[in-house]
């Protein structure tokens, strides 16, 4: 099981990684908050609010939409296919892979095929998976996961991706950005002309005339999805929108929060098969979606339109890194994700790293309340008492009865300036990851009582 309080010391430690985060955490906010900026604040504002109602209503009839989002692509000749697990997703794209002879597949950037761990499943079945976003080409050049949810290589430096380079590729050290991209784009290309398969992630899908819509800077999307013979979407069931004149607000929110652009290179529609001899297949991923739409203090988690932009502001990512969650979704909404969806044991102390500064859900784009969700699932994870110290358990008990009786609170606070300051430094269960304050020396009844002399 993966350990977070680990991880998380580990990184910390490592002052390049905090180095590098740091930067590209800060441009992603200075150039988000130049967009928002010339788009005016009560524009902004209104966006949000509007782009939240639009979720709301669709998460509370996800079911209707999701049957009219079918009707229309089945009209349109994709294949849908209902992935319950993971492991289903993964095993209709191997036996569809297989049924074309691919030997390997291209595929563009998609969080959702990081979540059912769709490279290794396609690796283990003889097919090479080929990611072809330069981010994602990076990590996997790298062995590594994404750490973002927008940019995957976010914690490797220039000069960091110029020795991988050097090094897998076995080319001269560079650390040009052009012809790195340059080096990238050469080994993918010939990739692209003759795979026979392309898997991409979507965006958004359009339930009343089943459109995908997929956006990207770097084409590389396009290509996966229109040079082979075969394309397969892969997209979670909160994906859906239920019309086509709701998209522009999230076009307009998602790239300016993600990247800081007014808007991203390419936007792709996608209705069907471009051409005869064409193949669309759409993998709808469940997942424990069911689950958390049926959680009514959680299921505002699926309004998420995965911008990364809780991830930049959030303190402790900045500080830690994407790789010390654990697994695919990091920053907060990663900690409320990963209890919910791989079980609280696994992702017990997620809902702890955060200062609850509310930073993540001032910035969301879709208005979800981040931090108050970080606060009950912290409820939960004690209610549950897994990992509590006892020690710890017998003191917040104590602490709870000395603090609604004033007389027990006044006896305490007295008693606890008698105590000899080392009794603070170790309390099982708090100081391990914590200070605990020593007692001032003065309460604030005393300085009270002694300012009205
Ligand atoms: S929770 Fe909000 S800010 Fe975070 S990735 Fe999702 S949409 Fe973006």
């Amino acid at each position: 099981m993966h350990d977070f309080k680990q991880a998380a010391h580990d990184n910390l430690t490592n002052t390049h990684l905090r180095q590098t985060l740091r930067k590209s955490t800060r441009t992603s906010l200075l150039k988000r908050s130049q967009v928002v900026q010339e788009l005016g604040e009560d524009t902004w504002q209104q966006l949000r609010r509007r782009a939240h109602q639009i979720k709301k209503e669709t998460i509370a009839h996800l079911d209707e939409y999701l049957e009219q989002l079918e009707a229309h692509l089945t009209e349109q000749g994709v294949q849908v296919f209902w992935a319950e697990t993971a492991a289903e997703a993964n095993d209709y794209i191997i036996q569809l892979a297989k049924r074309e002879g691919a030997s390997f597949v291209v595929k563009s950037k998609s969080m959702t095929t990081e979540e059912i761990d769709l490279n290794p499943a396609l690796q283990a079945a003889g097919i090479n998976p080929i990611e072809t976003d330069l981010g994602e080409y990076i990590v996997q050049l790298a062995g590594e996961r994404p750490s973002h949810i927008t940019a995957p290589a976010l914690h490797k430096s220039r000069e960091d991706i110029a020795r991988l380079f050097q090094e897998k590729l076995g080319i001269d050290y560079t650390d040009n950005p052009q012809e790195l991209t340059k080096i990238a784009r050469q080994k993918l290309r010939q990739k692209f002309l003759t795979a026979k398969i392309g898997v991409s992630g979507v965006n958004f899908a359009i339930a009343e005339n089943g459109t995908l819509v997929v956006i990207e800077n770097e084409a590389n999307a396009r290509l996966c999805m229109t040079l082979p013979d075969v394309h397969v979407a892969v997209m979670g069931i909160e994906k859906v929108i239920p019309k086509l004149e709701h998209l522009p607000t999230f076009l307009r929110l998602l790239p300016r929060s993600a990247t800081g652009q007014k808007f991203t290179s390419y936007v792709s529609l996608i209705r069907g098969a471009q051409s005869s001899g064409k193949a669309v297949h759409l993998v709808l991923l469940d997942n424990g979606r069911s689950e958390m739409l049926a959680d009514p203090r959680f299921h505002q988690a699926l309004y998420c339109i995965r911008c990364g932009a809780c991830l930049n502001t959030c303190p402790v990512y900045q500080r830690v890194g994407g790789h010390t969650y654990g697994w695919v979704y990091p920053g907060p909404i990663g900690a409320i994700l990963t209890p919910k969806y791989q079980g609280l044991t696994q992702g017990k102390d997620l809902p702890f790293a955060s200062s609850l500064c509310g930073s993540c859900t001032d910035i969301c784009p879709v208005q979800i309340d981040l931090h108050h969700l970080l606060l009950w699932l912290r409820q939960a994870v004690v209610s549950s008492g897994s990992d509590r110290h006892l020690i710890e358990a017998v003191a917040m008990k104590f602490w709870t009865i000395t603090m609604i009786s004033p007389l027990l609170y006044r006896l305490a606070s007295r008693l606890v300036r008698w105590l000899p300051q080392r009794a603070f430094h170790y309390i099982p269960g708090w100081t391990e990851t914590r200070d605990f304050p020593s007692p001032a020396p003065k309460t604030f009844r005393e300085i009270w009582n002694e300012s009205l002399k």
